[in-house]
Order: C-alpha cells, then structure tokens, then sequence
C-alpha cells in the first residue's frame, strides 16, 4: 500500500474548517479549536517585511536561509535560550512542521521505528509514515501528568528503533516534562545511540517551573533541534520554522530535501523573521498566562477533570464516553468547536485552546459546563 494511503488528513485542521464554515454561515461560534495566538504579528515584524518588499528583495535566496537570519536566529537561541548552534548548523524551513518533516526524511529509512508519547502532535505519525518508517507508541497517563516513565519508554525500544521524538511543552496535553524526565530520557538515547528530535515550538509559553531543552542533554550528533517563530511571536501565516543539528550528515541530508521540497522559504518572511529575533514578545506570554489562570479556575469552578496546563495555551480535559462524539455535539448543540483527544491518541480527552480573549472563553467555558450537565 502507498503509504500516503495510510494517514488521514489532520484531524484539528479539518475540525477548525467545519468550524469556520458555520462561522461563514452567521453562526455564533466559539472556536476553541486554534492552535495559533490570536494577536496580530508585532508591528515591527510587519514593518520589516514591507522594507524588504520595497528594497526589491523578492528573489530566490540560499535553500538553507538567508545567512543574516540563520545569523540572528543562532544569536537568539544562544542570549534567550542558551542554546548554541552556527550559522551552519540552521536550515530554515516553512514553519516547524517542514522542518519536522525535513528531520524524519533525513534521520528515517523504511522500517525504522520512532517512539512517540501520547498524547502527541497529529503530524508527527502521518510525516513518520509518509517516509515508510513506523511509529511506536509509549502511552502516557493522566494520572501521572502525561509524562513518560523510564520503563514504559524502555520497554518500546528494539533493535530498529532510529527515533525518539519529545515535545514539552505539549501540544496537546500543556504539561512540560521537568529536567529529570528529559535528562533520563536523554541518558537511554545516548546509551542506545537514538536520534531524539526535539521539538521546542512552545518554549516561550512556560507558565510554571522552567523550559528544559535537550540541548546539551542529548549528545551533539544524536540532537536534531526544532523551533519556529509561530507560537512564540505569532507569525503562524508567515511559515518560518528551523532546524538545527551539529551533526554534519544529518545536516547535509536536511539541506538537500529542502533545497528539492521548496527550496528557500518564503523571502519576506525570512527578512521579517530577523526583526523576530529582537522583537519582545513578554506581552503575550503576560496575557497568555491572565489566560490559563482564568481558564483553570473556570474549570475548577465547573468541575472539569483536567492536569493544570504548565505551559502552550491548551487545556485537556477529560470526558466520559466517545471523545469524538462529544467535540460533535458540542459543537452542534452548543456552537462550541473544540479538539478530540483522539486526534493526539488519546480517547477520552478533549482539547480546547485558550489563544483567544478572556469575553470568548467565558462564553465558551460555560457552554461546555451546560453541555457536561445533559453529556453526564
Ligand atoms: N509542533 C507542534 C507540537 C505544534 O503544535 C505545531 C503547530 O501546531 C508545530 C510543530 C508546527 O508549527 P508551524 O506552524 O511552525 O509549522
């Protein structure tokens, strides 16, 4: 069978379509279903992207990424994350879901196996398995906050395990795994020699304790690292993502695919993606927070069954029965659009994001209370 033929189109994209659609037809809607900030990208961003459009610099550029942006994103990992990667060691790419890709393709081959925890992104199985590689699933619990145990991930390891894919903060679950679950995950990936990529798009939107990266955890040539500048400074339309590795192969294979995928980014949005460097962002990390605490407490309020997000702007709650069919009576009966857990592997879940106002959650919150009551 092609193996394209084996993924279905992602889940949380079609839900927010059939969202936006009742949207479109006057409903009053409450979509909770983005997983993207609501606010508009930072003037200056915008302002650069201008510049560079009257400047005429509208051309194909290096695949890789103009140099001055792999420049600025290596200075900016380096002064707000401490994570230091060159110039070389950067290929940008059209958002962190290319350079996921670009980091499958290049570490994959048929057969090879890539442990993931669920609850896990949508796109990480489909891309595993679009490049003939098989994804193993390490289940994670509710009742120990979604993160992995050494043994459970032990116990998913064979001889073809290539891959371990780990993602804190979580999309969907917004737990944030502490420094010791990402070092012993670390210590078993260096032991065994696994590549561990590690996707880190949500590392500004830490509510409690702090952003643990794998850099410096995973050895050098194990560690394929992924961003983007979506989340984190609200530039999900402009596609910007990167990633980055030390290992010289691995490198040279993910500048080869993007050189024949796309070839350079968007060129706009590369010079935009320079000014993201330098540009604040606290102001929505501060807003994002007000959020969650409201959104938690409403939840406490209302009785819903949740782990206290720590960080990205989503709550998972859980929900008695059919996850799937609960997100489609709620959004039929209630006009309130939301994520099953099933689309992350995890039935019995629901996701709903809290990037939008506090006015639209209030109203969506108490919808769902209404709707739990005739549900129970
Ligand atoms: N990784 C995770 C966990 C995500 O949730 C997303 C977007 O939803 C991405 C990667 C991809 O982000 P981008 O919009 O930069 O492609």
């Amino acid at each position: 069978m092609h193996p394209v033929d084996l993924i279905a189109p992602s889940k949380t994209l079609e839900v927010d379509s059939l969202a936006k659609k009742l949207i479109s037809e006057g409903k009053d809607v409450v979509n909770l279903t983005a997983g993207e900030p609501d606010f508009q990208t930072p003037r200056p961003i915008i302002e650069e992207a201008i510049n560079a459009l009257n400047k005429g610099l509208t051309k194909y550029t290096d695949s890789n990424g103009i140099l001055p942006l792999r420049e600025a994103i290596s200075k900016y990992l380096k002064e707000k994350k401490k994570v230091q990667f060159t110039p070389d060691e950067i290929v940008v790419s059209n958002g962190g879901k290319q350079a996921l890709f670009n980091a499958f393709a290049s570490i994959l081959d048929e057969g090879d196996e890539a442990i993931l925890f669920a609850p896990y992104w949508v796109s990480y199985p489909a891309q595993i398995t679009m490049v003939r590689a098989k994804p193993v699933v390490v289940r994670t619990s509710f009742e120990r906050q979604f993160v992995p145990t050494v043994d459970e991930l032990l116990s998913a390891i064979t001889l073809k395990t290539k891959l371990i894919v780990v993602n804190s903060p979580n999309n969907p679950s917004g737990g944030i795994y502490d420094y010791e679950t990402m070092k012993a995950i670390a210590d078993i990936a260096n032991e065994k020699r696994i590549y561990v990529i590690s996707d880190e798009v949500y590392d500004d939107l830490v509510y409690e304790g702090n952003h643990v990266s794998m850099y410096g955890l995973v050895d050098d040539d194990l560690l394929i690292y992924v961003n983007a500048f979506s989340k984190s400074h609200a530039m999900t339309g402009w596609r910007v993502g990167y990633v980055a590795t030390k290992n010289k192969d691995i490198k040279k294979r993910i500048s080869k695919i993007q050189s024949h995928l796309s070839s350079n980014i968007n060129t706009t949005a590369q010079y935009a993606a320079i000014k993201a460097c330098e540009t604040d962002n606290s102001y929505m990390i501060e807003e994002f927070k007000k959020r969650r605490k409201f959104v938690v407490e409403k939840a406490e309020e209302y009785g819903l069954s949740f782990v206290e997000p720590k960080g990205a702007f989503y709550l998972f709650f859980k929900v008695k029965g059919s996850d799937e069919e609960f997100c489609k009576r709620l959004l039929s009966e209630k006009l309130v659009a939301t994520v099953p857990g099933s689309a992350f592997d995890m039935p019995g879940f629901v996701r709903m994001s809290f990037a939008t106002n506090i006015e639209t959650l209030d109203k969506g919150l108490k919808r769902i209370k209404e709707f739990m009551e005739e549900w129970d």
